[in-house]
């Protein structure tokens, strides 16, 4: 064998079919009953349901955009999944629950416009050490703005960061959301986004139910260890999320250098949950893209995207990130919908209807993820997220999301950190043009 792949998501699939193209023996190691990872379509309904990754966040200069269309993947335009304020119809609620007018729609934007452009000098400047809470504090205090007028902002922040990180403002790093930056409208895939792995996997060999345990390395190669026996290889790519490097699931020996395991210590997993909620029929707004509910109000319920145009059903999706996340982990599922529907009926009345199906996602309960993506916490830094990617001793590699220091916590940037290894273990550049060379989407 060349090489050994772990981990059958977006990051592996991609590593292990450039490296096949290019004439290697490659196997992957998956430890679930599919490929993905933590790209998931639920099709039990009837319909495609994303408990993963439902998001290409901005087609422009992506290399998903070309990818899924070489593939033949229907999108449908949906560029509210990044946390915008505006840019498209959303139907905001104030702190009483009652609609914004075009005024207060307007005035929301243009001080959103005007913190976020106070706060990007703030971070600039921000010292070491500094918190997102932080420099958003030093950004409201900077516009002069009355308590109130600055709270909305505030907890629109707070919401920003457990959405985009999985954790709280104050853990996440002044410079956490630098990578943020949304370039060109983003899209959603009605028929499911799993489409794209499993394309990625067709003709390759991968193991499924095969979780690995251990790895060994020496200057012959490398030996990994799974409960179904070793696999010998001169290289392995390892992808699995970093919630599972954290928790030392795998053993490796000799011991990761500092240079990578120092970053497996600093980087932060963050938990992002969601809750999908199925309704008869319709009682909100036609042609906004969300509701929101803003200020105090909105804790810690605050968004509901209508995704009624994926399944052709009446359908919002909620999240919940950070702590509020890791807490519906313990609740059952119909204390969570119950929860997320409460305040919806103070908004729209009693009347609106019980939800007739609901969906809720538990990735830090999953031992496969251990949660939903990487982000930098205070004390950690950007740079934390390339340099996990090594190499050790030329044939330890690892990808996946949290290596990928321009597009971390994405898709993209999985599969930008699956070419990148590609590229290592061959010592060579290779086109990522090839990858879906004689593969269509099934569907
Ligand atoms: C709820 C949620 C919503 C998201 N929304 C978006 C979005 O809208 N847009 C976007 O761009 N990104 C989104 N993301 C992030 C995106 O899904 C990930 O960044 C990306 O899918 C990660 O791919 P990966 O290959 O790095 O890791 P994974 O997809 O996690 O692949 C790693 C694989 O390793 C396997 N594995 C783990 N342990 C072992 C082991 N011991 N042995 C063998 N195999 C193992 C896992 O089962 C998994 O299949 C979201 C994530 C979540 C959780």
């Amino acid at each position: 064998m060349d090489t050994i792949v772990v981990g059958a998501g977006v990051a592996g699939l991609t590593a292990a079919r450039l490296l096949h193209a290019a004439g290697q023996r490659v196997v992957v190691l998956e430890a679930r009953d599919r490929v993905g990872g933590r790209v998931w379509t639920d099709r039990t309904a009837g319909f495609a349901v994303d408990r993963g990754a439902s998001w290409i966040h901005g087609l422009t200069g992506n290399p998903l955009t070309g990818i899924v269309a070489e593939l033949g993947m229907a999108t449908h335009e949906f560029t509210v999944g990044s946390f915008q304020a505006g840019g498209r119809p959303i139907a905001d609620l104030d702190e009483s629950r009652r609609p914004f007018d075009a005024a207060a729609t307007r005035g929301w934007h243009a001080d959103v416009a005007t913190a976020d452009g106070l706060l990007q000098k703030v971070v600039a400047d921000s010292g070491p050490g500094e918190s997102y809470a932080a420099v958003t504090e030093r950004a409201l205090a900077a516009t002069g703005w009355a308590p109130e007028r600055a709270d909305r902002l505030r907890v629109f922040y707070r919401h920003r960061t457990e959405e985009q990180c999985g954790a709280e403002i104050g853990q996440v790093a002044a410079h956490g959301l630098d990578e943020d930056a949304i370039e060109g409208d983003e899209v959603i895939f009605p028929d499911g986004y799993d489409a794209l792995p499993q394309a990625l996997a067709q003709g390759l060999d991968v193991r499924l139910g095969t979780t690995v345990t251990a790895i060994a390395r020496s200057a012959a190669g490398v030996r990994v260890e799974t409960a179904d026996g070793a696999f010998e290889a001169a290289q392995v790519i390892v992808t699995v999320p970093l919630g599972v490097l954290k928790a030392g699931a795998i053993a490796f020996e000799p011991a990761l250098p500092a240079s990578v395991a120092g970053p497996i210590d600093r980087l932060g997993m963050g938990v992002f949950n969601k809750v999908f909620l199925r309704f008869p029929e319709r009682f909100w707004e036609d042609g906004v893209y969300a509701i929101r509910q803003h200020g105090r109000a909105g804790v810690p319920w605050h968004s509901w995207y209508d995704v009624s145009a994926v399944s052709g059903e009446p359908m919002l999706l909620t999240f919940a990130g950070g702590a509020w996340g890791r807490e519906i982990e313990q609740l059952t599922d119909e204390q969570v919908a119950a929860s997320a529907l409460a305040p919806l009926r103070e908004a729209y009345g009693p009347a609106v209807p019980e939800p007739v199906g609901h969906w809720i996602t538990r990735w830090a309960a999953d031992p496969f993820a251990l949660g939903s993506y990487s982000y930098v916490p205070v004390g950690s830094c950007l740079e934390d997220h390339d340099a996990l990617a090594g190499p050790v001793d030329g044939v330890l590699h690892f990808a996946g999301e949290a290596t990928s220091g321009d597009e971390p916590a994405t898709v993209h940037g999985a599969l930008m950190s699956g070419h990148r290894a590609a590229e290592r273990v061959l010592g060579a550049a290779v086109p990522l043009a090839g990858l879906t060379r004689g593969v269509r989407a099934e569907g």
